[in-house]
This record gives structure tokens, sequence and C-alpha cells, in this order.
């Protein structure tokens, strides 16, 4: 019998990659790195391949990501968009996966042990990683002999109306102008990640270039408010212990939650060892048996305490802490909103104990 688990809609996913892929109006890079944010990366991968014109490519941030996906069987396209050392680019080969490069000594090694298929990495101002767009014409020379199959950048902050997204927009297509003479006119260009997607969209535009790199929306998240993007992930705990407190009796570490009167506290198997962070102390909300149910105290590693004083409750009832229960949802962004957390985190922090569970298509006829 389980305590905790994570159950995984990859019906859902698959929906909000179509969603995706519609808005932005090119065929997606689907971002499954760091164990799919969470979710799982070889089930969401295996769940999304096989539409070639929704999914060009799988993205990750690592080869040891890259070689999961591999030895799953997974032969779909995979690019890399982190840099690698170049100690890695032997090994990037042997997986048949495509690195983003960008200094000239990496590309020159890449191309003479016949690596294939790269993608030139492009800084526009994320100051992360890639060639600074403003000194790409140095790399001319190099890629007039070595042709990368793609070219990208990375957006810090699409989501906002900040105008930051419309300047690195300009950045790059002067890195591209600079370079448009040694760049073959096939060339994949791409940006946007799922804020850049939204953010077209909200503009009445689709994403420019060939492909966009969606991560976040996948697992509808942070970008849920602008399409129709369906909740992937469904945390549920059982209650394994049920008291009786007293009105100025506290509960869980610190003491941090005093009883008012005579309340009783359930407490469920999952804590911050399963990703349910220790943000939620104290102010998370958590469906039971239909009524929404206040977090008691400090989030603990292995236990949750809530306050069901008007909720009925028993030993082994199943709660919700992220997720839907019947008609009620507690989305991940929701759970998110007081900005203490982020949505990435939480998704990401759900791969660590809680065994997942994955549904074809849990609530397809929603
Ligand atoms: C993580 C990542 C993405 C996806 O970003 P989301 O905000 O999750 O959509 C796209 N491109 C690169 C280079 C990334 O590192």
């Amino acid at each position: 019998m389980r305590r905790a688990w994570v159950e995984v809609d990859l019906g859902a996913v698959r929906r909000n990659a179509a969603a995706l892929r519609r808005a932005a109006g090119v065929p997606l890079v689907a971002m499954v790195k760091a164990d799919g944010y969470g979710v799982g990366a070889v089930a969401v991968a295996r769940a999304l391949v096989g539409a070639p014109d929704t999914i060009w490519a799988l993205g990750v941030a690592t080869l040891v990501e890259a070689r999961a996906l591999r030895e799953a069987g997974i032969d779909a396209r995979i690019l890399c968009c982190t840099p690698l050392v170049p100690e890695e680019l032997h090994d990037a080969k042997s997986l048949g996966i495509r690195p983003s490069l960008h200094r000239a000594q990496d590309i020159r090694a890449w191309n003479a042990m016949k690596g294939g298929a790269w993608h030139l990495a492009i800084d526009t101002g994320m100051s992360r990683a890639g060639i600074r767009w403003d000194t790409a014409s140095s790399l001319r020379e190099c890629l007039a002999e070595h042709t990368p199959e793609g070219v990208f950048t990375h957006f810090h902050s699409a989501e906002a109306p900040d105008g930051t997204r419309v300047s690195q927009d300009a950045r790059f297509d002067e890195a591209l102008r600079a370079l448009r003479s040694v760049l073959p006119p096939t060339v994949l260009e791409h940006r946007d990640n799922s804020a850049g997607i939204s953010s077209r969209l909200a503009a009445g535009k689709s994403s420019p270039g060939s492909l966009a790199r969606p991560g976040i929306g996948l697992y509808g998240a942070f970008v849920a408010d602008r399409f129709p993007l369906e909740q992937v992930v469904h945390l549920r705990a059982r209650v394994i212990d049920v008291r009786t407190v007293l009105a100025g009796e506290t509960v869980s570490y610190g003491g941090t939650y005093t009883a008012t009167r005579e309340q009783r506290i359930a407490t469920l198997a999952v804590g911050h060892g399963d990703g349910y962070r220790r943000a939620f102390s104290n102010c998370g909300r958590v469906l039971l048996n239909g009524t929404h149910v206040p977090v008691a105290g400090v989030v603990s590693m292995d236990m949750t305490m809530i306050d069901v004083t008007d909720a009925p409750c028993e030993v082994g009832d199943v709660a919700t802490l992220i997720g839907r229960e019947g008609d009620e949802c507690l989305t991940t962004d929701a759970a998110t909103a007081s900005g203490s957390l982020s949505p990435y985190e939480l998704l990401v922090g759900l791969a660590l104990r809680a065994p997942r569970v994955f549904l074809e298509d849990a609530h397809g006829d929603r």
C-alpha cells in the first residue's frame, strides 16, 4: 500500500505539447532535463516522441540525462542545451546527441571527430552560456568551415512585460545578420522557451524561426494562464495518524503553530523529503475528502500535519497536496502563487522520494 506518490498524467503532457505546438507555430524541442522537471524524463519522452510534426527533438542539460534516454531505447534527436566541457565531446558523439557549442576550439574538435550536427549558442543577455551576440562575428571564419545545424538564444524573463524579450530578440537578430553569409539558409533558428511562446501568443504572434523549446509548459505550469494547459502532477499522501490537540498546544518543529481551541490534527505520510516543500509550512492547503484544509505547522522531512477539525478524516484517507481531487484542483501555479516558491523547484523536487505512477490518460474527458 502506498503512503505517498505522484500521479503523472501523460495524456495531459501530450495535450500540453499540442497546445504549445499550436501556439508556437513551429515544432518543439521538448525540454526533459532534470528528469523531465521531476515528472520522469523517460516516461515523458516516450509519451511525446513519435509525433514528428510536434516534437522535433528532446532537450537535456547533461550527458547523464541523454544516456538515460538512450538506455531506455529512445532514439529521437536529443539537443544538449548547456555547454559541455571539452572532455565530454567524445561521449556526446557516442550518444548521438547534438551539443550546443560556441567556442571555436570546441567547434573544431567536434568537427574533427566527425561528431555530427550541433547547435550554436548565442548569449543575448542571460549571461550564462553561449557567445555574446556582439562578438558572434568573431566566429565567422570557423563557421564558414563548420556549419551548425541550428543557432539559438535563451530569454531571461520573457514572461515579464518589461521589454527585455524584445531587446534580446533584437540582439539575436543582430548576431544572425552578422553571421548570415556563413550560415546555411536552412539553419534552424530557435529562441522561445515556454514564456517566450506565451508572450508572443499574447501579442497574437507565433514563435520566430524554426523551433521552440518549451519546458515548464509541458508540465502544465508557469504559463498556464495563457493556454488551456492541464495539470500534469498529482501529489497524494495517506493519513497515517489523527489526534486531538488542546488550546495552547503546538504542532511540529519549532512550535510555530499553536492550537486556538481543541483541534483535530491529521498526519500525512509526506514531507519535504518527498518534495512537498518546507515553504508550505503553516500556509499550504490540501484537498481531503472534498474540502480544503490548511497545513498546520512546519512541513517535516517525512510527515506533514493538517488541521482537520472541520473535515471528515480517518487514518488511511488519501489527501491531495498538489493536483486534482474530483472537481477541485490545486494547480502547481496556485500552490506557488505566493511567490516564495518557484513552480520549477516544486516540480523538480517531486522526483525526490515519492514513487511516480504514470497514467496514460487520467483526465482526458475534462
Ligand atoms: C530550461 C530551458 C528551456 C525551457 O525553459 P522553460 O522556461 O521551462 O520553458 C529552454 N531552453 C533552454 C536553453 C533551457 O535551458
